[in-house]
């Protein structure tokens, strides 16, 4: 995905984005959460959302014309003690993998047993002097985090562990991605691409949004295709299929501000 990118997006526009709301009947709103809704920590479990972000997704869940959906790398189990939210909204786990519905029902689909073998290989990484919380061992995945760590033990691990990843990779099917601070190896067929096409296939009449910040939220940019809106939310504007930039969390609160204040008009027009 990233060697195909070439353009970049443009600032984010209140005025343009309200133009834009303006033509909607419903939003299909798709989030990612580390480095969308909550800033990088070293300590990955401690990733909270930026404080204003919680009333506004409150806000956003309560109004009937926006599908709220979280679109995460992580595995769906994570979310509930990180995203303070009751109802929890629809999440999709494990980029794509995980699916856990409004009611609590979750769904994956089962993993083939050479794929399993080769994660779990992959997981023991931590023989490369790594501290053992830094290989996440996830259902579909095996991930590794640099964030935080040692630059000389990182700068020492980081070749070895993706040549070894490499390996395991060629030799499983297994695919290999970077991603913000780390490397992560994932069973392939899923990404976050394809829960932008899945949940557009069920929301044709809605005006899909989705915001991200890494390389794994291009798939879902791209995704998006013409009629959606990506908005890529990062400190720095860099090439991306996104349509607009902007940077958290002052105008990540602008942008759901505007959400909320459509919604509220949709309801009123109701
Ligand atoms: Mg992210």
């Amino acid at each position: 995905m990233e060697s195909s990118l070439t353009s970049q997006p443009v600032p984010f526009s209140q005025t343009a984005f309200r133009e834009c709301l303006g033509r909607a009947e419903r939003l299909l709103l798709m989030l990612d959460y580390d480095g969308t809704l909550a800033p990088f920590v070293a300590d990955r479990d401690q990733a909270f959302p930026y404080e204003g972000v919680l009333p506004r997704l409150r806000a956003l869940q309560a109004a009937s014309p926006c599908r709220l959906v979280v679109v995460t790398g992580r595995t769906v189990s994570d979310m509930p003690r990180l995203l303070s939210l009751d109802p929890l909204p629809e999440i999709w786990g494990c980029h794509g993998w995980e699916r856990r519905l409004l009611d609590g029902r979750t769904s994956s689909p089962a993993l083939p047993a050479g794929w399993r073998a080769a994660l779990d290989q992959a997981a023991a990484v931590s023989d490369f002097d790594l501290p053992p919380d830094r290989v996440e061992r996830k259902p579909f995945t095996v991930a590794v985090h640099w964030r935080g760590l040692d630059e000389n033990l990182v700068r020492r691990c980081e070749p070895l562990v993706r040549q070894n990843f490499e390996v395991l990779a060629a030799a499983s099917g297994l695919e290999l991605h970077d991603f913000d601070g780390g490397l992560e190896l994932r069973c392939p067929g899923r990404t976050k691409g394809t829960v932008v096409t899945e949940l557009l296939a069920e929301e044709a009449d809605a005006l899909p949004l989705y915001l991200g910040d890494d390389l794994t939220d291009e798939d879902a940019f791209a995704a998006l295709g013409d009629g959606g809106v990506g908005i890529l939310v990062r400190g720095q504007v860099r090439a991306s299929a996104a349509r607009w930039w902007l940077r958290p969390p002052e105008q990540l609160y602008e942008c759901l501000d505007l959400l909320v204040e459509w919604c509220h008009g949709r309801e009123i027009d109701a």
